[in-house]
């Protein structure tokens, strides 16, 4: 049984860089506060969390010596959180990705030109608070064609976004239904020249979206495959179900241990894969422990 890990899977540079700022952190000064866990990886955490790196939550800050440091981690935040720091004399690490800074830029932009801002994801996903929160929390949460046009008002000029680990296919989809029902309500009627203005911003990630044609491949080329992720991971939850529709004998998984021997009956190729926030080294100990334990 030949047991292959997925060169093209493993840490979004995002990510790279926010471990980065921690680890820079913990060797000079041997303790940071993480707002949130830095990664929906559970294991990495826990090894951060053994250098030093403690997780804690806004509602820590009254209780941080003031100069603290707290780092704020690749999904960003809301404004708010800025302002509690100040208020408490807490230093920020900023390690919010520079595509997710870009994205709350440009929904600020917007929101403050008095557009309705409808962005693609889910309403407790870290980025997404950040996001919204450029907005005084006045954006609309979608995540299907169909809650969108419940949800928007057609008479206000509108731009949607996404979520930078959303699927392409759902945002096509959700465009393509708003546009369509503006034209619907517009077109032929005299206030035609007067459609509201209408604009789709796909802002998923490019480190997202062009994993999928890496990871079917994969998929397709192993017998079964081993995705390894955190249960609370959003984008280990798209490329898990992109998987799934190249290979039926894809199984999800925090930790070897939940590995099953019954798994690998009849199969010659085992693949080994995660989302953007799966380490390296956990994919190779996991090799490993498949290899020690059943082959
Ligand atoms: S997936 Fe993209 S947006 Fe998200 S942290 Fe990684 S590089 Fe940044």
């Amino acid at each position: 049984m030949k047991v292959n890990i997925d060169t093209s899977a493993g840490f979004c540079w995002g990510v790279v860089r926010a471990i980065d700022f921690a680890e820079n952190e913990l060797k000079d000064a041997g303790r940071i506060y993480s707002l949130g866990d830095i990664i929906h990886n559970a294991a990495e955490v826990k090894r951060l969390n053994d250098l030093g790196m403690e997780t804690i939550t806004v509602e820590d800050f009254p209780r941080l010596e003031p100069g603290s440091k707290v780092l704020i981690r690749a999904h960003g935040e809301p404004p708010s959180t800025y302002q509690k720091a100040i208020k408490y004399g807490i230093e920020i690490i900023d390690a919010t990705c520079p595509v997710v800074a870009k994205v709350q830029e440009r929904i600020r932009k917007f929101s403050d030109e008095e557009f309705q801002v409808v962005i693609f994801g889910k309403k407790d996903h870290a980025e997404v608070i950040g996001l919204r929160g450029v907005t005084e929390d006045r954006a609309i949460l979608v995540l299907s064609p169909e809650e969108a046009l419940l949800k928007v008002d057609f008479s206000r000029k509108t731009v949607l976004f996404s979520q930078t680990t959303m699927d392409r296919e759902t945002f096509a989809r959700i465009a393509e239904a708003l546009r369509e029902r503006i034209s619907q309500l517009y077109i032929g009627s005299i206030e035609e020249e007067a459609a509201i203005e209408f604009h789709a911003k796909n802002t998923i990630c490019g480190q997202v979206s062009g994993r999928d044609k890496k990871l079917r491949e994969f998929a397709r080329s192993n017998d079964v495959i081993i995705f390894a992720a955190g249960k609370k991971s959003s984008n280990g939850k798209v490329l898990f179900n992109i998987a799934r529709e190249e290979n039926q004998r894809v199984y999800f998984v925090e930790d070897a241990h939940e590995i099953s021997p019954e798994w690998f009956e009849k199969a010659e190729s085992i693949g080994i894969t995660g989302a953007t926030s799966t380490p390296k080294w956990q994919m190779q100990m996991i090799k490993t422990y498949i290899e020690n334990n059943f082959s």
